[in-house]
C-alpha cells in the first residue's frame, strides 16, 4: 500500500522553488540563512551579513569591513577559519 504524503503537491513545489532560490543566492555570495553565522573561537574573525544580504567576514576591530576571506565548511557543520586555520563546530552542532 502506497503511503500518502502529508505535504500537498503545491507545498512541495514551493519548497523546491525555495531551495533553488537559496542555491542562487549562495552562488551570488549572499547569505541563504540555512545556518547560523559563525565566529572563530580563537582569533575572533566573524561572519556578518550586509544590508544588501551579502555574506562577509570581519575582524573584531573592524566591524562592517569585509576581509574578503570566507570560512570553509567541511564537513558540514564544521568550519575552518581562513586566518588562523582553527577548526570548530557551527553553533547548531555543538562542540566537535
Ligand atoms: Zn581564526
Amino acid at each position: 500500500m502506497k503511503k500518502k504524503s502529508l505535504i500537498s503537491p503545491e507545498l512541495h513545489a514551493l519548497a523546491s522553488q525555495l531551495k533553488d532560490l537559496q542555491a542562487k543566492a549562495s552562488a551570488l555570495g549572499m547569505f541563504d540563512n540555512t545556518r547560523e553565522l559563525v565566529r572563530c573561537p580563537k582569533c575572533g574573525l566573524e561572519e556578518d551579513v550586509t544590508c544588501d544580504g551579502l555574506l562577509i567576514t570581519t575582524k573584531p576591530d573592524y566591524h562592517g569591513l569585509d576581509t574578503g576571506l570566507r570560512f570553509a565548511e567541511k564537513p558540514a557543520g564544521t568550519f575552518r577559519c581562513p586566518v588562523c586555520k582553527t577548526r570548530f563546530a557551527g553553533l547548531d552542532e555543538g562542540a566537535v
